[in-house]
C-alpha cells in the first residue's frame, strides 16, 4: 500500500485552494490529476520580470514592470481589418508608450485603465515605428501588486484557459505541500528530493533551468532508477514461476518446412534455436522478437506454435487490430490446414462463437488467432502453453498478462516491428532477453524512395496511371491532421474525390472512422484486385500485406514521424516487382522535417532510422517514441539525459543485490520511490516473495 508520507503527492489539484472544477479538468489535460502530477510539470524557460520606475531604465525587448498612467484612448475606427485599441500612457518622468489590445471588446479596457490614474503594468516591452509598446500586457492592476509582478518566473508549457501567472501561484500551493521524503540515493553530493523539486520550480539561479543542473539531472536519474528497479523486480518474479519444459518431437515443424516456398533465413534459424532453447528450459519464457516488417516473423511464431502443439499444448496469437487477425489468421490455417492442426479465429465479429469456444476448452483448436476478444473471461483453454502477442506495444501490460494467465506459466513470445533505439531498450524492457531478426528474406526488391514537392503532384499521378495499366496496386496515404480525425477525414476524402475522377471505378477509400467490418471489406476488395488504389488516413499503418502493391504515396510526409514513415514504407516492396515509395511534402519544410526526409531517402534499415529518429526529435516530441512502446518519463529529457540510463541501470542491480527484499532504511526509501512513481505492482512482488 502507498506510504503515508506520499498522500499529499497523491491528493487531487482539487484540494489546491483556486483550483476549481473548470480549471481541474484544463489542469487534468495539461498534467494530470494530482498534485504530484503538477509538479512534475516541469517549466521549459525562464522571464526576469524587472521593476522599473521609468521606461528609461529598461531596453527593448526585455519584460518590465512599471507604473504608468492613461493619457488617452483610441479605440479602433472601424471593426474591419485588425486595427488595434491603443492606450497612450506617460511615465512619472512623461516619456511616453502604448498599451495596446487586439480584439478588444465592450468597455473593460476603459474600466482596466481610466485616464489620469496610475496603474501597475507588466509586460514585454516593444518598439514599433519609433514608439514603445506592451502587446496585451501580462498585468494590468494596483500599484499596490507591485511585490508579485517582480522577479524571476518560470515559464510553463500551457493550455488555453491557463495563464502561466495562475500556475506559478498554485505550483507555490503545490510545493508548499511537498513532504520530505526519506533519501533513497546512497551518493549525498546530489541536492535532496525535496530541495531539487523546489530548485527546479523555484529557479533561483540562471542555471537552474538547465536539464544539466543537479537538480533536474536528480530528478532525470530518480525516475530512471524507479524504472529500471521496477523492471528488475518483475523479472526476479518471472524467474521465480515455475515454468515447465515444452519438448516436441519436431513432425509438425518438419511438416511445415516441407511445404514452405522458401528456406528459413540465417536469422530465423537463429532466432528460433533460442526460442526452442527458452521453450525448453524449465523456466517461463519472455522473450522480445524485433524485426522490421517483411523481416518474417510469422513464420517464426508459427514454428515456436507448431513445437507447443507438437509437444500437446494449445498457442494463442493476439493481433491488435482486425485486419491483423484476419490476415494471420488466412496465413496459420492456410498452413495448419496442409500439415493438420486447427487453427482458429476470434474477434468480436466470431459468429459461432459458443461452439468455437467449446472446441476451445476441449483442446480441438490447437492454434487460436484473435484480437482483444481472446483476452475476455469466458475463453478458456484446454492446456495453454504458448502465447504471441504481435505489435505488443498496442497492448497494456494488463492485457498481457491476462492472456498469459489463461494457462499456467504460459511461455510468451512478444513481437515488435517497431525498432527501439538501442540506447532505449533498458528503459522499454529492461533486461528482456531479446532476439533480433537482422536479416531480410532474400529475392526481395529494395523499395526506392522519391522525395517530390506537392506541386509536382501531376507527376506522381502519371506514375500511378502506369502502375495501375501494368496491373499494379497503389496506396496512397492521406495527410495526419493533428488531433483532428474530422480534419483527417475530410483530406482523404477530398483525395479520394479526385483520384475517382482520374481513376473511375477503381478507387477506394478507408479510414479510422469506419467500422471494422467495412475497413475489412475494403482491404479485402483491394486484396483481391476490385480496386487498384486504396485512399487511407493511416489506418493501414501495421502489418497489411498486399503484394502487388508498389506505389506508397504519403502526403504531407512532412508531418509524420520517421517510424511512421518507415512502418507506411513497409507496407511495399513485398511481392517480387520494383516498388516506389513517394514521399511528397508542402514547402516549407523545417530543418528536422529535411533531415528526416532525407535518412528515409538514405535508408531502409528501421534500426538506423530508429537511432536518427530519437537523435532528431526534440525533447518535446514524445509522440514517436510512445508508438514505439516507451514508457512515458515525465522528468527525463531524452536529449539530456539518456547517459543516466545506464548508470541508474547498475545502481537497481546493486541496490537489490545488496538488499534483494528492500528491507534497509535506504531499502524502505527505495519502496517509498517506487510508490512515488507508481510501480506499485513491482513492490507488491516484493511483499509477496
Ligand atoms: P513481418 O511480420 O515480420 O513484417 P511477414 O512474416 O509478414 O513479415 O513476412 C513478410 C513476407 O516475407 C511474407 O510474404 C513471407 O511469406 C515472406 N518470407 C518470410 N520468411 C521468408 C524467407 N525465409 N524467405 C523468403 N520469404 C520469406
Ligand atoms: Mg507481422
Amino acid at each position: 500500500m502507498r506510504p503515508e508520507i506520499l498522500f499529499n503527492l497523491f491528493a487531487s489539484l482539487t484540494s489546491i485552494k483556486g483550483v476549481g472544477s473548470r480549471m481541474f479538468t484544463l489542469l487534468d489535460k495539461l498534467a494530470g490529476p494530482r498534485i504530484k502530477d503538477l509538479l512534475f510539470h516541469l517549466p521549459t524557460g525562464m522571464i526576469e520580470r524587472r521593476h522599473v520606475q521609468f521606461l528609461g531604465q529598461a531596453t527593448i525587448g526585455q519584460t518590465i514592470t512599471i507604473i504608468l498612467t492613461p493619457s488617452q484612448h483610441t479605440p479602433p475606427t472601424t471593426k474591419k481589418g485588425n486595427k488595434p485599441y491603443r492606450v497612450q500612457c506617460l511615465d512619472e518622468r512623461g516619456a511616453a508608450i502604448d498599451l495596446v489590445f487586439f480584439h478588444a471588446y465592450g468597455d473593460s479596457i476603459a474600466k482596466q485603465l481610466p485616464v489620469g490614474v496610475p496603474r501597475l503594468v507588466s509586460g514585454r516591452l516593444e518598439d514599433f515605428q519609433y514608439r514603445m509598446q506592451i502587446t496585451h500586457p501580462d498585468y494590468v492592476g494596483s500599484p499596490d501588486d507591485l511585490k508579485d509582478w517582480v522577479g524571476r518566473e518560470p515559464v510553463y508549457p500551457l493550455t488555453q484557459g491557463i495563464t502561466n501567472k495562475y500556475l506559478n501561484k498554485i505550483m507555490k500551493e503545490a510545493l508548499s505541500r511537498c513532504p520530505q521524503l526519506p533519501e533513497w540515493l546512497s551518493d549525498s553530493s546530489w541536492p535532496r528530493w525535496h530541495e531539487a523539486l523546489r530548485e527546479v520550480h523555484e529557479l533561483p539561479t540562471d542555471e537552474s533551468i538547465s536539464p544539466l543542473s543537479a537538480a533536474r539531472k536528480r530528478l532525470a536519474y530518480d525516475e530512471l532508477l524507479a524504472n529500471q528497479i521496477a523492471l528488475l523486480l518483475i523479472r526476479q518474479h518471472r524467474q521465480k514461476q515455475p515454468g515447465r519444459s515444452i519438448g516436441g518431437d519436431g513432425h509438425l515443424r518438419d511438416a511445415l518446412t516441407k511445404i514452405l516456398p522458401y528456406q528459413l533465413t540465417g536469422a530465423q534459424d537463429r532466432v528460433l534455436e533460442r526460442i526452442y532453447g527458452d521453450m525448453e528450459s524449465p523456466t517461463r519464457m519472455v522473450r522480445l522478437l524485433q524485426g522490421d516488417v517483411g523481416s518474417g516473423k510469422t513464420v517464426v511464431a508459427m514454428m515456436a506454435c507448431l513445437k507447443a502443439v507438437e509437444d500437446g499444448y494449445q498457442a494463442a496469437f493476439l493481433a491488435p487490430t482486425e485486419i491483423l487477425a484476419n490476415q494471420h489468421m488466412a496465413t496459420l490455417s492456410e498452413w495448419g490446414k496442409t500439415i493438420g492442426v486447427r487453427v482458429e479465429l476470434l474477434t468480436s465479429r466470431t459468429k459461432a462463437r459458443k461452439q468455437l469456444l467449446e472446441d476451445l476448452a476441449s483442446g480441438e483448436i490447437q492454434i487460436l488467432v484473435g484480437t482483444h476478444a481472446l483476452i475476455q473471461e469466458d475463453v478458456h483453454f484446454k492446456n495453454l502453453g504458448l502465447a504471441i502477442v504481435d505489435e505488443q506495444h498496442r497492448f497494456g501490460v494488463e492485457q498481457r498478462m491476462k492472456l498469459s494467465q489463461k494457462g499456467d506459466n504460459v511461455d510468451t513470445l512478444v513481437m515488435t516491428a517497431t525498432p527501439i533505439p538501442r540506447t532505449l531498450m533498458l528503459a522499454a524492457y529492461g533486461d528482456l532477453p531479446t532476439s533480433i531478426l537482422d536479416e531480410k528474406p532474400p529475392g526481395r526488391q529494395e523499395v526506392v524512395t522519391t522525395v517530390i514537392p506537392l506541386t509536382k503532384l501531376d507527376e506522381v499521378v502519371t506514375g500511378i496511371k502506369r502502375a495501375i495499366e501494368k496491373g499494379q496496386k497503389v496506396y496512397w496515404v492521406c495527410p495526419l491532421v493533428e488531433e483532428s480525425e474530422v480534419l483527417d477525414l475530410a483530406a482523404a476524402t477530398h483525395r479520394f474525390e479526385v483520384l475517382t475522377k482520374l481513376f473511375p471505378g477503381d478507387v477506394a477509400l478507408v479510414h479510422g472512422k469506419m467500422k471494422g467490418t467495412e475497413k475489412d471489406q475494403v482491404m479485402e476488395d483491394f486484396l483481391a484486385g476490385r480496386y487498384r488504389v486504396l485512399v487511407a488516413t493511416t489506418v493501414i499503418e501495421v502489418g497489411v500485406h498486399v503484394p502487388d502493391a508498389t506505389i506508397m504515396v504519403i502526403e504531407h510526409a512532412e508531418r509524420f514521424g520517421l517510424s511512421q514513415l518507415h512502418q507506411l514504407r513497409g507496407r511495399i516492396g513485398r511481392g517480387d516487382q520494383a516498388s516506389t515509395c513517394v514521399l511528397l511534402y508542402d514547402q516549407p519544410l523545417t530543418e528536422t522535417a529535411k533531415a528526416r526526409l532525407k535518412i528515409m531517402r538514405e535508408s531502409t534499415d528501421g534500426f538506423r532510422i530508429a537511432e536518427e529518429d530519437f537523435r532528431l526529435r526534440g525533447g518535446g516530441d514524445v509522440l514517436g517514441l510512445r508508438q514505439s512502446g516507451m514508457p512515458d518519463f515525465k522528468l527525463v529529457n531524452w536529449d539530456f539525459h539518456r547517459d543516466l540510463l545506464g548508470v541508474a541501470h547498475k545502481d537497481a542491480q546493486r541496490i537489490l543485490n545488496d538488499d534483494p527484499q528492500l528491507t534497509t532504511d535506504q531499502g524502505k526509501a527505495v519502496r517509498t520511490l517506487l510508490y512515488l512513481f507508481e510501480k506499485d505492482r513491482s513492490v507488491n512482488y516484493l511483499q509477496s516473495g
